[in-house]
């Protein structure tokens, strides 16, 4: 049985090339011998609209249709960098778009799969910010403006961005043990995998129905790595650069 693969907090950007190579060779590397492959948001740094593609946007996608072409199947979340990835996107990177939580059967055990955003509840300032860009009516007139006026916007939220971690407390700005419990209990699941924290480990969390377990997935700042499950169990895997 092939092994189902999970990555997160990519980040890729054309100013910063050698994350886009790592991320090259695990495509044309440890993905290809996989059977399903799932990117849980962050994939890139910022992302303004499927009709404004970097270079790097325009190369992944090739990279990823091509790991499609070659039955791996490839399913995207969005993450609060890249949350304006839209259909066009998916389709010509082959990617199937999820939703902001979803259950999988993962060998054998209900799994729930998200960014992990929305578990950090502590942070008020980001949640409010959160309502804001992932309602449709914002994005669609996010869309609507023009190119200029978006690499703009995305310019001064980035370094909005960088000035709240910044100002913020570590505890903030991880998840929330309520938030957590809730997400468990709402989908009643024994496992969650998510990203965004950037803060990999594997949780043992105590719930009132039994054990669970917490995964969370590494970022690429330094170097690459995925989280690799089989029928044998989980572990994550660092990239040989
Ligand atoms: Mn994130």
């Amino acid at each position: 049985m092939k092994p189902t693969l999970f990555i997160s907090d990519l980040h890729l950007e054309d100013a910063v090339p050698a994350r886009s190579e790592w991320f090259g060779a695990f495509l044309s590397g440890p993905a290809t011998r996989a059977g399903e492959l799932y990117i849980l948001g962050d994939l890139f740094e910022f992302w303004i609209g499927d009709d404004a593609l970097s270079t790097t946007a325009q190369q992944v996608a090739t990279a990823l249709q091509a790991l499609g072409s070659a039955g791996v199947k490839c399913y995207f979340m969005h993450g609060n960098r890249d949350f304006l990835v839209g259909r066009d996107y998916a389709e010509r990177a082959g990617l199937k778009l999820l939703p902001e939580e979803q259950v999988i059967n993962l060998f054998g055990t209900p799994t729930l799969l998200l960014h992990g955003d929305s578990l950090c509840t502590d942070d008020v300032e980001y949640q409010a910010l959160r309502r804001q860009v992932r309602d449709p009516q914002w994005q669609a007139g996010v869309l609507a403006l023009s190119i200029e006026e978006r690499l703009e916007m995305a310019k001064s939220a980035r370094q909005a961005s960088l000035q709240h971690t910044q100002s913020s407390s570590m505890e903030i700005m991880d998840v929330n043990a309520a938030a957590v419990d809730d997400a468990f209990r709402r989908h009643g699941v024994p496992r969650m995998i998510h990203g965004h924290t950037h803060r990999p480990a594997r949780h043992a969390v105590i719930l009132e129905s039994g054990p669970a377990e917490r995964i969370v997935l590494a970022d690429w700042y330094d170097f690459g790595s995925y989280l690799m499950a089989s029928p044998d169990g989980i572990e994550s895997v660092r990239l040989e650069s």
